[in-house]
């Protein structure tokens, strides 16, 4: 028998590539923005011993009921702000698309930025208009307004700050968009634990304002938990296309210890920032490297040669990301994320070695 798979893949998806995540096996790993810091012992008993009671043969708090006053008090989301949770906030990203994709409806985001925006355009059968940020990954306002006005997008994406060129947007560029889009404003903010500047305030009271969050850069990576405040009525019509169980009960339970603990994980992104100033400066002095400035847990850098270096680096056994290839404003750009301490010493040592 022939076996005839394409035949029935929707052509879009035929064309994607899968999304690749290098074997990071036996290397110091600063490649995915992860927090660098595993759990005390003392801490990792005490979760082992929290999800060891945990009902697993019983179903999930079906919206994770539990778990979103303790959010809103921790994290600052106001009261006329509803909140949804997702399967990470990738999956929030994914429910928003399928709400949304009425025929024709557009997807807008700037580029070079999160991948997923696009990703989930194209899967869920939206129009995906993307719009070039400058050569040095500032804002160009005209051209995105200018965008908006003529494609008329169901939904504005902005990563505040940008994965992943780290910088963010002035705060009234983004007001700017909010105020010209004529439907829903996501503001993704992954890296809100990194960055001086937030949205969260304004969730629930800008009507077309989505907030959007994750725990996944500060420590909690591999529980998968995102959330989304904004006003109740855009929540509520995206709140339907979500599986009813999406959180899992091993999540919720590990989501009320981490927040037991909250100092640990602040205490730990304060220590991640300093050691981005210190990065930062000790990158900016190597021989022929541009260094972006960063409001987020990695530094984007562009260095002739790039694709060597990140080759050597691998050698030597540490991970980053090669970002060239991925967008042409990113030529030549490699993006690290910062490490502990040790990490990082480790990492400029190699490019020590490498550059000179
Ligand atoms: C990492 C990242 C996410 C995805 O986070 P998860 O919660 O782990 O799915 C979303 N948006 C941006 C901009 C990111 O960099």
């Amino acid at each position: 028998m022939k076996l005839s798979v394409q035949q029935w893949i929707r052509p879009e998806i035929a064309a994607l590539q899968a999304y690749h995540v290098a074997d990071a096996s036996g290397m110091v790993k600063l490649d995915a923005m992860e927090n660098p810091f595993p759990l005390p012992p003392a801490l990792q008993d005490e979760l082992g011993a929290r999800l060891g009671r945990v009902a697993i043969n019983r179903y999930p708090d079906p919206a994770g009921a539990g778990l979103k006053p303790r959010l809103k008090a921790a994290f600052g989301i106001p009261d006329p702000s509803e909140v949804l949770l997702g399967n990470g906030s990738d999956e929030l990203i994914t429910l928003i698309t399928q709400t949304l994709a009425r025929p024709g409806a557009k997807l807008l985001a700037l580029e070079p930025s999160f991948v997923m925006y696009r990703m989930n355009a194209i899967l869920s059968g939206m129009d995906y208009v993307g719009v070039p940020l400058n050569a040095d990954f500032s804002l160009n306002l005209d051209a995105m307004l200018a965008a908006i006005a003529e494609h008329q997008p169901a939904v504005v994406f902005i990563s505040y700050p940008n994965n992943p060129t780290g910088n963010r947007y002035p705060r009234a560029a983004v007001e700017a968009i909010i105020a010209a889009a004529p439907g829903l404003v996501v503001v993704d903010e992954a890296y809100q634990a990194f960055a001086d500047d937030s949205f969260m305030a304004q969730a629930g009271t800008v009507p077309n304002l989505l907030v959007l969050r994750t725990v996944s850069k500060v420590g909690l990576a591999g529980i998968r938990l995102g959330y989304a405040a904004g006003h109740p009525a855009w929540l509520a019509e995206i709140d339907k296309v979500r599986p009813p169980y999406n959180i899992n009960v091993l999540t919720q339970e590990a989501a009320h210890f981490a927040l037991d603990h909250l100092p640990l994980f602040d205490e730990q992104a304060h220590i991640l920032r300093a050691e981005r100033t210190r990065l930062a400066a000790a990158l900016a002095a190597l021989p022929q490297m541009t260094v972006f400035a960063s409001e987020a847990n990695f530094i984007t850098c562009r260095l002739p040669g790039a694709l060597a270096v990140f080759d050597a680096l691998k050698a030597n056994k540490i991970l980053i990301k090669k970002l060239d290839g991925a967008h042409p404003l990113l030529q030549d750009c490699l993006r690290f994320t910062v490490g502990s301490p040790q990490e990082n010493d480790a990492l400029l040592a190699a490019l020590y070695d490498i550059l000179s």
